[in-house]
């Protein structure tokens, strides 16, 4: 209860004060609720291709109200804006590239755009913002329509290799790449998105939040003080195959095989394409990274489900995230010491212990 109404640490000569301030709130309400922990609201609305939720703890008032529409707005219009294919700003820049080299740009555009080709060179290639192409001739831009059949080998040659992602140069007013350039954001603008819609719920005095986009999500301050408890999505089941339990700004963001997925010929296609083979991502069913930066997250979680068995450690430390938590295609689950920190797995349940190489001394941040 005191924590809803206290400053989050003492400052000298604040206790007293505090106490006044429950103990008058407690005799206000006549002592109901005062045992009651500050209720949650929880809106969902759709966004971005998937269903977005807003959960606060916080009593209900107009200037809620008033904070949760402000970030279903944005959400709605980030999505117009950076969907690839659309009639949005990303999709207009993509359509110019197929006529120019260089096309102008809006200067907001700028900052998510560099920080995706850096990251996109910090993981050797495997997050690529180019896979635009690849994504097209699979046609998992337009699902939920029917996805089945699988292009055939030809096609998905004649589109490789995919330009580097230092073939891009990013200026403040325009952006110049490769002929037949098509920037596909799908694996990081999630990230970005709930990173500013934590942000606004932040600057409105929100400080006790979850911000979900499809499964992917920040945990900001606690739950009626306690943890944030996040179910990991079973990638072959209705269930959870465990709990993750975070506070204070962590973000979660996890890849799977089981989104947008068809079988053909016996074989699960999925979107994640390798971008070496230009094929969905064998060997892995689903990467989680817990970290403080949504946009490295969902980049890191990409990256690391196309790394494969033998290099996802040293991509994770390239990177620079820590907390990484894999289900390979056997069903194995592997984490890392930064990861055992937050997840909650049922009785009996142990995943491998996988230990990161140092981090690389990078700016990926
Ligand atoms: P989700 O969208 O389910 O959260 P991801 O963050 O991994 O999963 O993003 C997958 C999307 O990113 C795909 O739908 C596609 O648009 C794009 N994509 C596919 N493969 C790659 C890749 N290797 N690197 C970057 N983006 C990719
Ligand atoms: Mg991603």
């Amino acid at each position: 209860m005191r924590r809803f109404f206290c400053p989050p640490r003492p400052v000298p000569g604040s206790a007293s004060r505090c106490l006044r301030i429950v103990l008058l709130v407690c005799l206000g309400l006549l002592g109901a609720g005062c045992s009651e922990p500050a209720p949650l609201q929880d809106v969902r609305f759709p966004a971005m291709g998937t269903l977005v939720r807003l959960r606060v703890a916080a009593p209900a008032s107009p200037a809620l109200d008033a904070t949760l529409a402000g970030v279903e707005t944005e959400l709605v219009a980030f999505g117009h804006d950076w969907w690839a294919w659309g009639d949005g700003a990303l999709g207009e820049l993509n359509r110019n590239l197929a006529g120019a080299p260089c096309v102008p740009m809006p200067p907001a555009m700028a900052p998510l755009l560099r920080r995706s080709m850096t990251l996109a060179t910090a993981s050797g290639g495997r997050f690529q913002p180019l896979v635009g192409p690849l994504v097209r001739l699979w046609q998992f831009h337009a699902a939920p329509r029917p996805l089945a059949p699988a292009p055939s080998a030809a096609a998905i040659a004649a589109l490789l290799p995919l330009p580097a992602p230092t073939t891009v140069a990013v200026r403040d007013t325009h952006l110049c790449a490769p002929p037949g350039s098509w920037i596909d954001l799908g694996g990081i603008a999630k990230g970005e998105a709930v990173r500013r819609a934590a942000a606004r719920l932040q600057a409105a005095g929100l400080g006790d939040a979850v911000v979900e986009a499809g499964g992917d999500l920040v945990a900001l301050g606690r739950r009626h003080g306690q943890p944030w408890r996040i179910g990991i999505a079973d990638p072959r089941g209705p269930g959870v195959l465990g709990e993750l339990h975070l506070t204070g700004g962590l973000a979660a963001f996890t890849s799977g095989d089981y989104e947008r997925t068809f079988t053909e010929g016996g074989r699960r296609y999925h979107h994640i394409l390798d971008p070496a083979t230009g094929y969905p991502v064998a060997g892995v069913r689903g990467v989680t990274v817990v970290d403080p930066d949504p946009v490295l997250a969902d980049a890191a979680a990409t990256a690391l489900f196309v790394a494969g068995d033998a290099d996802w450690p040293a991509v994770a430390a390239m990177l620079g995230v820590r907390a990484v938590l894999r289900v390979t295609a056997a069903g194995r689950l592997e984490a890392t010491p930064a990861m055992l920190a937050y997840l909650r797995l049922p009785a009996g349940e142990e995943p491998v212990r996988v230990e990161l190489p140092a981090p690389a001394a990078s700016a990926n941040r």
